[in-house]
Formats: C-alpha cells, sequence, structure tokens
C-alpha cells in the first residue's frame, strides 16, 4: 500500500509539463505503480484539456478523452512491431522488475558502480538540468546525512528504507528541498530507489564539490 505521494501540486505540474526532466522520470515512474495517481493524473489531463479549448469551443462537441487517445495515439510510431522490453534489471545476484517508465528508458541506464559500504549507484542519462540515479541499498546500509542544494525526488522502486521521518516502501515517493536533512537506512530488508536531484549550476562547481564530497557522488 503506497502511502506517501506526490502533492496534487506536482501532479499538476506533472501534466502540464513544468517539471525538470529528471523529476517528470521519478513521478513517472511512481504513476506506473500508483492507481491513485494514474485516476488524479487522468482528471488533471481532463481539467487542462477543457481549459484549453473550452473557452472558444463547444465543449460539448469536444471529447477531451478521445482527443488526449488521439494526440497520443498520433505519436506513436506507425507499424512498427515494438518489441518487448526488458523489464528485469539484475544487480549482487538479485534480479529486480522494473515499472514500465524505467523499462522503456533502459537505454538510458548507465552501468553500476559501488559508492561507498553497502550503496551502489548507476546514472540515468535524461538531461543537463537534473541528475538522475538508481541507488541500490543493501541490507543494514546507511546514507551519511546530508541535505540537498535544489530539490531531490525519491521513489522506492522496490524494498524499504527509513530515514528520520518515516518508513518507505515499494511505491512511495518522497520530495525534500533544501530545507530539509535526512539519513537513509536500510535494516532486514534492502531497497532500490530511484532519485532525481535538479541541479542548480554553482552545485556542480569545483568548490561546492569540495564542500560537499558526498553530493558529488550522486553528481556527475
Ligand atoms: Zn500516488
Amino acid at each position: 500500500m503506497i502511502k506517501s505521494h506526490p502533492s496534487e501540486a506536482n501532479l499538476f505540474q506533472y501534466v502540464a509539463g513544468e517539471l525538470s526532466a529528471g523529476l517528470s522520470l521519478v513521478m513517472a515512474t511512481h504513476v506506473d505503480m500508483c492507481s491513485q495517481c494514474q485516476a488524479a493524473v487522468a482528471d488533471i489531463e481532463e481539467t487542462l484539456c477543457k481549459q484549453e479549448f473550452g473557452s472558444t469551443e463547444p465543449l460539448e462537441a469536444l471529447n477531451c478523452e478521445q482527443m488526449m487517445a488521439a494526440i497520443f495515439a498520433s505519436s506513436a510510431p506507425k507499424s512498427v512491431v515494438r518489441t518487448p522490453v526488458e523489464s528485469m534489471l539484475s544487480l549482487e545476484g538479485k534480479r529486480f522488475n522494473l515499472p514500465n517508465t524505467l523499462a522503456r528508458n533502459r537505454d538510458r541506464i548507465g552501468p553500476w558502480s559501488h559508492m561507498v559500504g553497502k550503496l551502489w549507484r548507476a546514472p540515468m542519462q535524461v538531461s543537463s538540468d537534473s541528475s538522475v540515479n538508481l541507488i541500490y541499498m543493501a541490507q543494514g546500509a546507511t546514507v551519511p546525512e546530508h541535505t540537498h542544494k535544489g530539490t531531490e525526488a525519491t521513489l522506492v522502486v522496490n524494498g524499504t528504507f527509513n530515514d528520520e521521518h518515516d518508513s518507505y516502501h515499494d511505491g512511495d515517493f518522497i520530495l525534500l528541498n533544501e530545507k530539509h536533512r535526512h539519513s537513509p537506512q536500510t535494516q532486514q530488508e534492502d531497497c532500490l530507489t530511484l532519485a532525481s536531484l535538479d541541479a542548480p549550476l554553482h552545485f556542480t562547481s569545483g568548490i561546492s564539490r569540495l564542500l560537499n564530497p558526498f553530493s558529488s557522488l550522486f553528481f556527475r
């Protein structure tokens, strides 16, 4: 049971395309896993669709759902047989089932590297405005306490982790900004997460890396 969802404001921004590419990817993956947010996104799409076209067109002549379906259909490649995407990911002898959004973007997932302690990371090439990583925490792992210059979105893909505030399970979505400090940990269970950091320009400069060496583990 997912208990931690994006806010309604975030879902609006997501549908309207106002979020960074990294945050959008984390949100899309959450929506894959969450029927509640799938329903909310469908409602928002319809609301925005009516706002966009409702004032100049007679509403009864417009079926927003059909129009959205037509838009998506027109952008799909035609007469191409889709090859099934590989949805399993292997690490440390374990296999993880990837949600659709990650499976479709599988070719963006870079090689795994060992960070420190019981932490592994695989970068995802998404865009220059955000740094996106799959982070694997083995059992009994601790991420040193850190703050963020910007917005950090984390999604639990599989497993459980805890921080000072709560414990998070499959599908839980956590959004933190520079006001938050936290120290994620795993206990009996391991955890695969997808994490996106929006990158203010100064954050990637050499001096910031020296001041906050841990951040450079996530950023590159
Ligand atoms: Zn949700």
